[in-house]
């Protein structure tokens, strides 16, 4: 759907008011703001489409911001990997910036916190503050360090930050409200004491900020005119405009956040925590493991960039949470993929076929067009021979009038190439086919114009030809979860909806063009689906990854049970 057609979404309606009301569309400006701690998911494009989507619609700068106040959990591989899929999305940011590179100034303004009576350091154990937090309808008790003097808080404070205070032995909270009716605006945490090593500041700091803290004031240092982010920070919205009013001066862009919902997959989790789990222990064989929710996975998998966009703009934004069918993701690569994906002849589970009077020894190479849906993408030449794999369910002994592929004594076509019609059948001694023998029409050469060429026959098969076939490593993939939303349930395991079958691999048989398939190329194997080459494809032996079947199975395997 183009910009065009489709009516505002409650966020650009936010900005259109705004613009209305007098600010300027060149302060407009917006981030994303990751934390490095895992790989980005599906979840994450919906937030990257939304903010980079505005900025291209208001020709506005978009920062990619790392959200990294937590050393114990955040790593450069995690930066690498974030920035990796933002550019393969096909966004660019106008700055890449990190909350750890606004440390001074955060720890300055906490400085002028604490002068201004603002800010007090607390030597509780986090138990005990707990306890004096009180419930939704019952106000906190007030900490007995709550009125400390000033000189006391600061040299604490100084000395928390230079690492001379154990971890867990004080904190610096904001002095605001312990009887607040909002939980968050109880005299919260802005610094915890951590002795750890940061991916970018190294050993320099041994207090970080905590997110409530950090993001409102780097939005703000950024000129960020709306910080949009899900709707659980929806009740820390106070007190990220209770922080911006003590550091707020007259004149500059104030930041706004606004609120939109998480969106959820259905079969799968987008959560960067639990996604972890599933890499540490093995579940999957690693964060871009083709059946992962990660970007990095799902491009593994063969999804293309404008694949994913045009799941996040369809889907769109929303202000409450719920959970979107995987199918529709599904839908949305099948979509671009069938305009884009070059049509190959590829046997997935194969059964000799023996044309009986065709030559010993010869071989054609027989015109294929390449995608019917592009008149661009030309035709190669597909080898033909007296022997050629067929799919074994493409095949059957006693077929009634309504089966259309191939049978004894009726006709089918095979694609690209001759009309057949079956003879017989030779089986081993447990009854299985092991060879199939047909006859073909020679007049019946696929554009060759003939009478016989242009006989109407109801079925057409695909096939590879024995002596030319590439073989190759094909994974085929399945829900990684049976359940519909393995997250839905706190007291159920998430991992217990693991499907044990999520990943079978088993040999193709290809036709030669693909022999010099690079890693992350797209094809439609012809009546079977989309697939694409997997970095694991070496010269010797190709490896390919099972994108996505032409139609939805799934939803017919469902509606049985
Ligand atoms: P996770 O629980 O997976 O770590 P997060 O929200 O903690 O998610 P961040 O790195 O903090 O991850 O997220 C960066 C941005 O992406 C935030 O603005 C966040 O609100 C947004 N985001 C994260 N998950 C989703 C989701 N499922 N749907 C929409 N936006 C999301
Ligand atoms: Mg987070």
């Amino acid at each position: 759907m183009s910009k065009e057609e489709r009516s505002l979404n409650f966020i650009e309606l936010i900005i259109e008011e705004d613009l209305a009301k007098g600010m300027k569309r060149d302060d407009l400006r917006f981030r994303f703001p990751p934390e490095p701690n895992g790989y980005l998911h599906i979840g994450h494009a919906s937030s990257i489409c939304l903010n980079f989507g505005l900025g291209l619609r208001y020709n506005a700068p978009v920062n990619l911001r790392f959200d990294d106040t937590n050393p114990a959990k955040e790593e450069q591989e995690y930066v690498d990997a974030i920035k990796r899929d933002v550019e393969w999305l096909g966004f660019k940011w106008a700055e890449e910036c990190y909350a750890s590179d606004y440390f001074q100034e955060l720890y300055d303004w906490a400085v002028m916190f604490i002068e201004r009576g603002l800010a007090y350091v607390d030597s509780q154990t986090s138990e005990q503050m707990a306890l004096q937090k009180g419930t939704p309808t019952q106000p906190g008790t007030e900490s007995p360090y709550r009125n400390r003097p000033i000189e006391e808080n600061l040299e604490l404070f100084r000395k928390m930050k230079d690492g001379e205070l154990p971890e867990g032995s004080h904190v610096l909270r904001a002095k605001i409200d312990m009887t607040s009716s909002n939980m968050l605006m109880r005299d919260p945490i802005m610094y915890r004491i951590l002795h750890k090593h940061h991916h970018r500041t190294g050993d320099k700091w041994h207090i970080y900020p905590m997110y409530d803290w950090a993001h409102g004031e780097s939005d703000y240092i950024e000129r960020i005119s709306h910080s949009l982010c899900t709707l659980e920070f929806a009740m820390h919205r106070e007190l990220y405009d209770w922080f911006l009013n003590q550091i707020y001066t007259e004149g500059k862009m104030r930041p706004k956040q606004r609120e939109f919902a998480r969106r959820n997959l259905s079969h799968t989790v987008v959560s960067k925590r639990k996604l972890l789990q599933l890499v540490q222990e093995g579940h999957v064989k690693g964060w871009d493991d083709p059946r992962m929710s990660t970007i990095s996975g799902l491009r593994r998998r063969g999804y293309t960039p404008a694949s994913i966009r045009n799941f996040a703009d369809t889907i769109g934004i929303a202000k409450r949470t719920n959970l979107i069918d995987v199918s529709l993701l599904e839908f949305c690569v099948r979509e671009d993929l069938n305009k884009v994906a070059p049509r190959v002849m590829a046997v997935l589970d194969p059964v000799k076929l023996i044309i009986d009077n065709y030559p010993e020894g010869q071989e054609e190479w027989l015109d294929a067009e390449n995608n019917p849906e592009d008149e661009n993408a030309g035709s190669r030449k597909v080898p033909f021979s007296k022997e050629l794999y067929i799919e074994r369910d493409d095949f059957m002994e006693n077929a009634n009038s309504k089966y259309f592929r191939l049978t004894l004594g009726k006709e089918v076509r095979l694609k690209n190439a001759y009309i057949i019609k079956g003879e017989s059948v030779v089986k081993d001694e447990n009854g299985n086919i092991t060879e199939i023998h047909v006859t073909y029409d020679p007049d019946s050469k696929s554009g060759s114009g003939t009478e016989a060429s242009l006989r109407k026959i109801k079925g057409t098969i695909h096939w590879v030809s024995v002596n030319h076939a590439l073989e190759a490593e094909v994974r085929v993939y399945d829900r990684l979860f049976t359940h519909e939303n393995p997250d839905g349930d706190k007291e159920v395991d998430f991992k217990s909806y693991i499907n044990p079958d999520s990943l079978n691999v088993i040999t193709g048989y290809l036709e030669p063009s693909l022999e010099n398939a690079k890693a992350g190329e797209n094809y439609q194997f012809q009546r079977l689906g989309y697939f694409c080459v997997d970095p694991d494809s070496t010269a010797q032996k190709l490896v390919f990854n099972k994108t996505v079947g032409l139609r939805d199975t799934w939803a017919k395997i469902e509606n049985k049970e």
